[in-house]
This record gives structure tokens, C-alpha cells and sequence, in this order.
């Protein structure tokens, strides 16, 4: 970066308002994340967790015990949110997250596919023991556009019934944010997903762009619609959907900010900060070097080492020279290499005002 850049940068960052995507982004807290689920029930075409026998190993090594000692970290945390596979399929759930609750967690969380949630029972014993926030992953608004992406007949209808369930008991103070990946198939049909999960209760409908990594990189071709496609269309969703209400509850998230000047700031979202704790293993080691893995140990016997988002995702995302001209490059992570292996970087132009 040249003086003048440097400069302008300083310039721009101290103006910005305090709500916006840079300064929520730079201003975003850590969560934990605890591994929960060693299978899953539904198949989404685009799973980043493609190896399942590596995740089946890692997150069968989750016992009271891990559990009990990332607990014992929880005050340096946002949140504590159980996760990866599904993590409803795990029994030890209920027991975890009371044992987050009596930990002193204020927001304890899970990712779902939200099938078991149809369970009047299961969510209100979830809701009892101390769960306050539902993540519901629903990739769109009919039967056939959800089921052809997570190929697993019968989970659109559980699906919706676990979010009708958990809006029933939004009495009790629980949060319902769900999350869609977008992918080809979705797409043109953002507004009617949106106006369909507004309609079951949803607080806010999260619109994930796809990470090329995993399935969705084995499928790319057929699912993956270039940055400009989904902000064009994000942008046209959000134009007339502002027109019907006054805040409009969606976020665009894991998408270079380059190409989404057109899409309402406020409607910008970003990707949490995260770390999770796993046993070392081949691939973990390939990742952190060994000053890394003795800085990173916990557990109650140095038998976990703790992975932060970065250290799955920074090796794989590419910037450019110009990107160091760009007033969102602070706070940008790049873009995806086997995003540009297939489309290259003529999307992409720092923004400079
Ligand atoms: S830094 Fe580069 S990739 Fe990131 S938003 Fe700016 S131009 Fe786009």
C-alpha cells in the first residue's frame, strides 16, 4: 500500500458508521463450537464434510469430558453452539447443553437440519435444559427444490415442522435463524424462500453463498452460480422485498464484498469467527505447525488442540495486488482458489470509495 493509500484507508475507516459491514466485521466476537454429530440423516449435495469416515472418527472422540472442559473455557466465548454432522442425532445432546447452561453459557446454540424438532418433546427437553438459539439449515421453499439438494425424501415436511415447532415455543425466549446455501437450483427463487421461512417464524434467514470446498467443489459445475449471478439477484430481492416492509430480515454472507455494493448494507452479512477442539490427527497436523499444536493444546491433558476457522479456510482463499487498493481488503478473506480455478478474477474490482 502506497502513503496516499494508506491514508485514504485511515480516512474512510474513521467515517464509517458504526453499523457498518467493516466495522460488524471487525468487531465480531469468537464462538466455540462443539463437535456433536458423528452422522448425519439428511445428504445435501453440497456438504463441505465430504470425508465422512474422518468426521465419524473425530466427532465420536466428543465425551462428557471434552465437553465438560470446553465448557470450562466457555467465558471467553459469544457462544457455545453444537455442531457438525447432525448434531441431533447425537444422544449426549440434552445432557451437553444443560451442562452449558450450569457452565454460565448465555447463548447456546445448534446447527440442524431441525427434523428432530418436529419432536414436541425433544425441542421443549432442548428449550428446558438451556438451548436459546435453533440454526436451521432449509435449502428452499418446496418439497422439490429442498429434497434435490439434500436427497433424503421426507425432510422438507420434518424440516418445516421442526421451525413451526420451535416458533410454537418462542415463548419461552429461543431465537429461530435458518440457513439456506445457495446454490443454481435456489437461486431465482430467494424472494419466495424468504417470504416462506418469514411466514413459518423465522427471525432472520441467512442466505449462505457456498464454500468451494467438499462436495460443493466435487459438484461445481452444477451448482455453483458465479459471486455476480448472486448479487445481481440478491440485489433485485432486496430492491422489491423493501418495497413490501420496512427491514427486511436476510443476510447475504460468504460473499467478497467487492461484489455486493448493490445489496443494502445492513443486509451484508459475515461469517462468524469460530473455534472448535479435536483430538491431533493426520489432517490437523498438516495444518498447524508444531509451535502451533504446543501454543493450541487443551483439554484436561493436552489431549485436544484447538482449530480456528482461519486455519481451515486462509490457505485456500487467494487475493490479488489490486485487492490491497480495496477498501473492504482490512477485513476481506479472499476468494475461494477453486472458485477461480473455474471462473477467474474478472468479477472482482477493489472498491475504492
Ligand atoms: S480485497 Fe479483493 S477480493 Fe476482497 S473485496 Fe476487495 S477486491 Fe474483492
Amino acid at each position: 500500500m502506497t502513503t496516499t493509500d494508506q491514508t485514504l484507508a485511515l480516512a474512510n475507516a474513521q467515517t464509517l458508521p458504526r453499523d457498518s459491514i467493516e466495522r460488524r466485521i471487525e468487531g465480531r466476537e469468537q464462538r466455540v463450537h462443539i463437535l456433536t454429530g458423528a452422522v448425519c440423516n439428511n445428504n445435501c449435495i453440497f456438504c463441505m464434510e465430504e470425508d465422512r469416515d474422518a468426521r465419524y472418527v473425530t466427532n465420536s472422540a466428543t465425551t462428557d469430558e471434552t465437553v465438560r472442559w470446553i465448557l470450562s473455557q466457555q467465558e471467553r466465548y459469544e457462544e457455545v453452539c453444537f455442531t457438525s454432522g447432525e448434531p441431533t442425532t447425537n444422544k449426549r445432546l440434552p445432557l451437553w447443553v444443560r451442562m452449558a447452561k450450569e457452565a454460565g453459557a448465555r447463548c447456546i446454540s445448534v446447527m440442524t437440519n431441525g427434523r428432530a424438532l418436529s419432536y414436541e418433546r425433544y425441542a421443549k427437553m432442548l428449550i428446558a435444559r438451556g438451548m436459546n438459539r435453533f440454526y436451521v439449515s432449509i435449502h428452499g421453499h418446496t418439497k422439490k427444490l429442498h429434497e434435490g439438494l439434500t436427497r433424503t425424501p421426507g425432510s422438507f415436511e420434518q424440516t418445516v415442522a421442526g421451525l413451526d415447532m420451535i416458533t410454537s415455543l418462542k415463548r419461552y425466549g429461543v431465537q429461530l435463524h435458518t440457513s439456506t446455501v445457495i446454490t443454481k437450483r435456489n437461486l431465482p427463487h430467494m424472494g419466495e424462500i424468504y417470504r416462506f421461512l418469514r411466514a413459518h417464524g423465522v427471525d432472520q434467514v441467512v442466505f449462505n453463498v457456498m464454500q468451494a470446498n467438499g462436495r460443493a467443489n466435487t459438484y461445481f459445475d452444477q451448482l455453483f452460480p458465479t459471486y455476480r449471478e448472486i448479487a445481481d439477484v440478491a440485489r433485485d430481492f432486496f430492491d422489491e422485498q423493501y418495497t413490501r416492509e420496512r427491514e427486511v430480515m436476510a443476510f447475504l454472507v460468504d460473499i467478497p464484498l467487492c461484489t455486493t455494493t448493490g445489496v443494502p448494507d445492513f443486509n451484508r452479512g459475515y461469517v462468524e469467527d469460530y473455534v472448535h477442539f479435536e483430538p491431533p490427527n493426520e489432517i490437523n497436523e498438516t495444518l498447524l505447525d508444531d509451535l502451533q499444536r504446543a501454543e493450541r493444546a487443551g483439554g484436561e491433558h493436552g489431549e485436544l488442540v484447538q482449530i480456528r476457522r482461519g486455519d481451515l479456510d486462509d490457505n485456500q482463499r487467494r487475493k490479488r495486488a489490486e485487492c490491497q487498493r480495496c477498501r473492504y481488503e482490512p477485513v476481506c478473506e479472499g476468494v475461494w482458489g477453486n472458485y477461480l480455478r473455474r471462473y477467474g478474477w474478472d468479477e472482482f474490482a477493489p472498491v475504492t470509495e
